[in-house]
């Protein structure tokens, strides 16, 4: 039986889905007016590790992960960049679907866009008015009515007199109460719009992910996730927009991932400590970061620093080296293991992947030490199973040459090395070893270490 923490219960919870067999899950996406930074990725790779391991464990996953392609932020980047907001939402959600494959995370079976949902969220909304719930401003904006919900604040334990205490209604807005958020918002003069019953305008964030999951996935459904930024109030919002308008529970398990810092700091634009996703895989394989995100627990805060790349990528090195040179059983040969089982076991508890990564280090063990006793076969057999094992949480699925290889910026390509390599060959059959040597040391200074064994001489990047 699998456990997941529920945000709305504070507490882990046994996972049954409402259909057997079946998770309908929605994970807010990006708001795509620029590149991913290190947060997405963090959620990202969280949920693509979730949506892996109940595949993994025979559930049959409906993910559905949003687009936000309409917002102020879009709109003023587009207007900056001297571009329309379709162009500037084409080109980041195309770097987005880069980073992501990058990363190694698996695409979502659905992908709505706000802007493909006008008439479902204006359906929605005027659900809303009608229930009571929601209220046409004089300006053409629509506002939810916070007061009309009694549930409001049960995710994130936050009181309405708390909220509304010290709270004021800016002079530009319409709203009854402090509390109230825009579900429609009318047009500015040039702005792009679509028509309404209330006057052309665009939807407010919240509501769109209300309707987009309702939509895809139904009235109630097993799991929501996101980022820890989104709990208040985005998430709290969909609770009480999608309740008010179906009658019915929305969403059972509230899943919310840890924040990240950098250096000890919380990562802003401000402090100069702000790095988007393609920036760190310029510097560190892309493995490396995801093997980072992945070796902590997903609620936990993570901790971003240069000394704990380095160390995941020491790590993750261990890994492969103990796959390196073994053609793993294959796949069909080899049984549920005692390794499977106690991965299983970390796993199925709020999907503890440092206890998972655990197991994959033992493993990697156990195939050094077959290697070291000249078991060829059960190296291979074990192999297989660190392979699986890896591949549940997006890892070791790359030839290990290929991993030691990655150019993350060095001067030399895998062709001058190979040259390089060559050459000293060539240099030790005439015995010049003194040139051979200087070959090799020269290699050594650019990072790139040769290994000489009876097959040849394979190389890795430091
Ligand atoms: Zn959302």
């Amino acid at each position: 039986m699998i456990r997941i923490y529920n945000t709305l219960t504070q507490q882990k919870e046994e996972f049954r889905p409402i259909e057997p067999g079946k998770v309908r899950m929605y994970v807010c996406g990006m708001t795509v007016y620029d590149y991913c930074h290190l947060g997405h990725a963090r959620v990202l790779v969280a949920f693509d590790v979730v949506t892996r391991y109940l595949r993994h464990r025979g559930y049959d996953v409906n993910y559905v992960r949003n687009i936000t392609d309409i917002d102020d932020k879009i709109l003023r980047r587009a207007d900056e960049n001297g571009e329309s907001y379709t162009e500037l939402t084409d080109r980041m959600i195309k770097a987005m679907h880069e980073d992501e494959a990058r990363l190694g995370v698996l695409s979502p079976t659905e992908e709505p866009r706000a802007t493909a949902f006008i008439s479902e969220i204006v359906a929605m909304i005027q659900t809303l008015i009608t229930g009571g719930h929601a209220y046409a401003a004089d300006n053409g904006d629509v506002y939810f009515a916070v007061d009309s919900f009694d549930g409001y604040g049960k995710l994130s334990k936050k009181k309405l007199e708390d909220l509304l205490a010290g709270a004021r209604v800016d002079v530009q807005e319409a709203k009854r109460s402090p509390a109230d958020f825009a579900l429609w918002k009318s047009a500015k003069a040039g702005e792009v719009s679509w028509p309404s019953p209330w006057g052309d305008g665009r939807p407010g964030w919240h509501i769109e992910c209300s309707a987009m999951s309702t939509c895809c996935l139904g009235d109630t459904f097993d799991i929501h996730g996101g980022g820890p930024d989104l709990l208040f109030p985005h998430h709290e919002n969909e609770i009480a927009q999608s309740e008010c308008a179906t009658g019915h529970t929305f969403v059972n398990t509230w899943m919310h991932a840890g924040a990240i810092r950098v250096n000890k700091e919380k990562m802003s634009k401000s402090l100069g400590n702000f790095f988007t996703i393609r920036e760190i895989m310029e510097k560190y394989p892309a493995e490396v970061v995801r093997y980072f995100l992945v070796s902590s627990h997903y609620r936990s805060q993570v901790d971003y620093s240069e000394e704990n790349l380095a160390e995941a990528g020491r790590t993750l090195t261990r890994l492969y080296h103990a796959l390196r040179g073994i053609v793993p059983a294959k796949a069909a040969d080899v049984q549920v293991s005692e390794h499977d089982e106690r991965f299983a076991e970390a796993m199925d508890d709020d999907f503890n992947t440092a206890g998972a990564i655990a197991v994959l280090h033992a493993v990697a063990n156990e195939i050094n030490q077959h290697r070291r006793d000249g078991r060829e076969e059960d190296a291979k057999y074990s192999a297989a199973i660190l392979v699986r094992l890896g591949g549940v949480l997006g890892l070791l699925q790359q030839d290990p040459e290929a991993f030691f290889q990655a150019d993350t910026g060095s001067e030399l390509s895998a062709d001058d090395i190979e040259a390089l390599i060559q050459a000293r060959a060539d240099a030790r059959k005439g015995r010049d070893f003194a040139e051979a040597d200087r070959i090799r040391n020269d290699l050594a200074d650019k990072g790139i270490i040769l290994d000489d064994s009876r097959e040849g001489t394979t190389w890795r990047r430091a």
